[in-house]
């Protein structure tokens, strides 16, 4: 599904800036694909290169990034918990959410954020036309990407955040990190009953979890458990429609997937690196292309 990406006329030399990701697994990333279309079609000597980096690894890749000279880095499963440890200073957003996926290196010092909440949010306004701010929204998931986007949530005035999840005790940290900003949030589990009364009150749906990734491997929630006044928003791009994003869109819910969360915290990684402004319109082609055009 993910192809071999055409190869561009690029252009290597002693002063071509190098950026990139590490992650474990990492060959199915997208990311090279948006990032070097972006460099290509503003001129930019830079280039973007995945690295398969083991946990045990993280701390030695990211000093060794920095001695080289390299720009910056994103970081995907499963390093973007433990890197929080190994920056010399991190944003605040960053800090809340306790995860990083973005590094950028500046005096020698290695500066962390987490985009993916940038992203997220740009994806609801751009996608719904719709801010947090008055919102009860439920988030599925306790992960990294559902830690990311219930902080958002709380960060930018949601009133109610419910986290549902598989293993209940995992939202716990997140419920106590919400807490001090917002009484109105609480972890249940994924108990059918107790899912469709919180979705019933919800006018935003999230899934953060990876299911939706592969066929047959569903939360189960059906046509019957959302409404048309509803938004829901699935992180998952590939496939381009979820089985949830379809029973939500029976229901005539507004319904968008992952893509645009990917594409703008991209774009926002772009720009603490480089300091110049994403072309959005290039990296979301260029992204479409690479996973299939399915989306
Ligand atoms: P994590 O491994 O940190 O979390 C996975 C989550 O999925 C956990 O809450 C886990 O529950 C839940 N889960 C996994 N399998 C099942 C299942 N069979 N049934 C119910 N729940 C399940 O992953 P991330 O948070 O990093 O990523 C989650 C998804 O978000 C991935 O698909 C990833 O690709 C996507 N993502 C998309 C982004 C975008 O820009 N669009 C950005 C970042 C991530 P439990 O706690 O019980 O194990």
């Amino acid at each position: 599904m993910c192809g071999r990406q055409p190869h561009t006329s690029m252009h290597i030399d002693g002063s071509t800036r190098i950026v990139g990701v590490f992650g474990a697994p990492i060959t199915h990333t997208a990311s090279p694909a948006m990032h070097n279309a972006a460099f290509e079609a503003l001129g930019m000597n830079w280039v973007y290169v995945p690295f398969h980096v083991e946990a045990a690894n993280l701390r030695s890749a990211l000093t060794g990034m920095r001695d080289m000279g390299m720009a910056g880095i994103n970081l995907t499963v499963p390093h973007k918990v433990p890197a929080v440890g190994l920056v010399d200073n991190i944003d605040s957003e960053a800090r809340h959410i306790g995860a990083l996926n973005t590094i950028v290196v500046e005096d020698g010092k290695l500066r962390g954020f987490n985009t993916d909440a940038h992203g997220f949010a740009a994806a609801l306004q751009e996608e719904f036309n719709l801010s947090l701010q008055g919102l009860r929204v439920v988030v599925l998931g306790a992960g990294g990407a559902a830690r990311a986007i219930a902080v958002k949530c709380a960060l930018e005035g949601a009133t109610e955040i419910v986290i549902a999840n598989r293993t209940v005790s995992n939202t716990e940290p997140i419920v106590r990190e919400i807490a001090p900003r917002l009484t109105k949030c609480r972890g249940i589990g994924l108990d059918r009953p107790a899912l469709a009364r919180v979705i019933a009150g919800a006018k935003l749906v999230v899934n953060a979890t990876s299911v939706g990734l592969r066929d047959g491997d569903a939360l189960r929630l059906d046509a019957s458990m959302f409404s048309s006044d509803q938004y829901v928003f699935d992180v998952v791009y590939r496939p381009a429609e979820t089985e949830l994003l379809r029973a939500a869109a029976q229901a005539g819910a507004q319904t968008a997937n992952g893509l645009g969360m990917l594409l703008h915290q991209g774009a926002k990684a772009f720009e603490i690196w480089t300091k110049q402004k994403a072309p959005l319109a290039v990296m979301r082609r260029a992204l479409q292309a690479a996973i299939g055009g399915d989306a």
